[in-house]
């Protein structure tokens, strides 16, 4: 059984932690500096970015969620959490922790658009919620997936980050890829 943390300070986190069980792993809720502790895997999850951002650094998780994150255990981040790893944010722009090297724009797929179910060009389920657009990727990042061309889900090193709600869907591929099952 693996430690998978779930960043619970706000949002979408609910979900993934009941993947990662039906996984056959612990799932850490994460709100105090303990709880990153022993952890063998890593998930930020959606939810507003402005508002985690704001909890990360009152409570002062800041500085033990890098060293997690630097530490090398695998790290999925979804939509809000994309935000937080992103080297740059945009629209409105927003400190970030530079997990991964690409740009993003919140909310960028548009308000008439503001959650809507689609099919990856790999044939993934996708569902996004007011969802960041990836609007540059630097040369190290690897796109796994995209839709209508677009980078959805990019890696680098230890780092998979996705625009989507990967919980929020039948599929536990994702999860499964990145944390394995008991
Ligand atoms: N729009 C949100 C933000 O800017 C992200 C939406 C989500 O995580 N589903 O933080």
């Amino acid at each position: 059984v693996a430690r998978i943390g779930v960043l619970a300070l706000q949002g979408a986190f609910a979900r993934h932690a009941d993947v990662v069980r039906t996984l056959g792993h612990q799932a850490i809720l994460i709100r105090a500096e303990a709880d990153f502790a022993g952890l063998e895997g890593l998930i930020l999850p959606g939810g507003e970015s402005s508002v985690q951002l704001d909890l990360l650094q009152r409570l002062q998780l800041e500085e033990p969620l890098r060293r997690v994150v630097t530490f090398g255990c695998p790290v999925l981040a979804t939509c809000a959490g994309l935000i937080l790893s992103a080297r740059r944010v945009r629209a409105p722009e927003q400190r970030s922790f530079d997990f991964i090297d690409v740009e993003v724009e919140r909310n960028g797929w548009g308000r008439q658009q503001e959650s809507f179910e689609a099919t990856s060009d790999h044939g993934r389920a996708l569902v996004f919620i007011r969802a960041p657009r990836i609007v540059a990727v630097g040369a190290g990042v690897e796109i796994v997936d995209t839709f209508e061309g677009e980078p959805v889900l990019v890696r680098a090193r230890n780092v998979t980050c996705a625009t989507f709600h990967p919980e929020l869907t039948a599929e536990v591929e994702l999860h499964r890829a990145l944390f394995g099952v008991m």
